[in-house]
């Protein structure tokens, strides 16, 4: 048997003897561009069934279908972190999506808040960009991207129990995340927020300092880019409280 080195994630139930069938932009990737004919293998996963190596049965032009044969992987969650950013330029934004489903987000939150530049995100394309960074990291889930929020309904509807790590760059020096001063409590549904270029207003920084789930971190002495900011957070969330340990 070949070694599969093509993953991909489906939309398909997965599982021993399964059949996937292959829209037309899968057939045209896996045999018009990776070159892979009937009997290649190739790694599947779809977010909830694990991974599983599958072998090409059928290999057409605009379709063509896949035969599950072996779980390779079972299906690994992230913890409970969703990652609430403001959107930035395209790119810083795509960036953020993509570092994020790598370091183990499990819901990705872009948020419009009063110095948020821009008014509405491509959900569709980001969505796709947490697909292939999940494809390309080897993950077994892929992050959920949502549409813009705005920041009054997204605090208005927040989960009780969901804690947050506000990231404030007032706080710049301060004290990092602090595993022992979080307590037995820290365990659990977890949000990091981030604000865009303009940082938080200071209604907005009342506001979040006022939930009761609240902890305000700084990141370091040095004030970030956004993009950088959601990196280092992720990162100190996941060595103190995530599947970093
Ligand atoms: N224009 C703002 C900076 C915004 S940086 C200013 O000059 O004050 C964008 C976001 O990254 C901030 O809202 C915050 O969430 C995060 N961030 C950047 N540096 C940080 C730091 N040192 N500590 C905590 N959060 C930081």
């Amino acid at each position: 048997m070949k070694d599969a080195k093509v993953r991909l994630y489906v939309d398909h139930p997965l599982g021993a003897g399964q059949s996937v069938p292959l829209d037309r932009d899968q057939a045209h990737y896996l045999f018009g561009v990776m070159r892979l004919t009937v009997g290649s293998s190739v790694l599947l996963f779809n977010g909830r069934d694990g991974e599983w190596r599958a072998d090409v049965a059928s290999a057409g032009k605009r379709a063509g279908e896949l035969v599950c044969s072996e779980m390779t992987k079972p299906l690994h969650m992230p913890p409970d972190l969703w990652l609430v950013f403001a959107p930035i330029k395209k790119a810083r934004t795509d960036f953020i999506v993509e570092k994020a489903a790598e370091m183990g987000a499990a819901r990705i939150v872009p948020m419009q808040t009063e110095f948020t530049n821009s008014e509405r995100v491509r959900q569709d394309r980001l969505q796709a960009h947490a697909v292939e960074a999940a494809e390309q990291c080897g993950g077994t889930f892929v992050p959920e991207v949502s549409d813009l929020q705005k920041f009054d309904r997204l605090l208005a509807d927040w989960p009780a129990d969901r804690r947050i790590m506000f990231c404030d760059e007032a706080e710049v020096g301060q004290a990092t995340l602090d595993l022992a001063s979080e307590g037995a409590d820290s365990a659990g549904p977890w949000a990091i927020f981030i604000g865009p270029e303009g940082g938080f207003s200071d209604t907005e920084r009342a506001r979040l300092t006022s939930m009761k789930g609240t902890t305000t971190v700084s990141l370091g002495p040095r004030i970030l880019r956004a993009d950088t900011a959601a990196v280092a957070a992720m990162t100190l969330w996941q060595k103190t409280l995530g599947d970093w340990a």
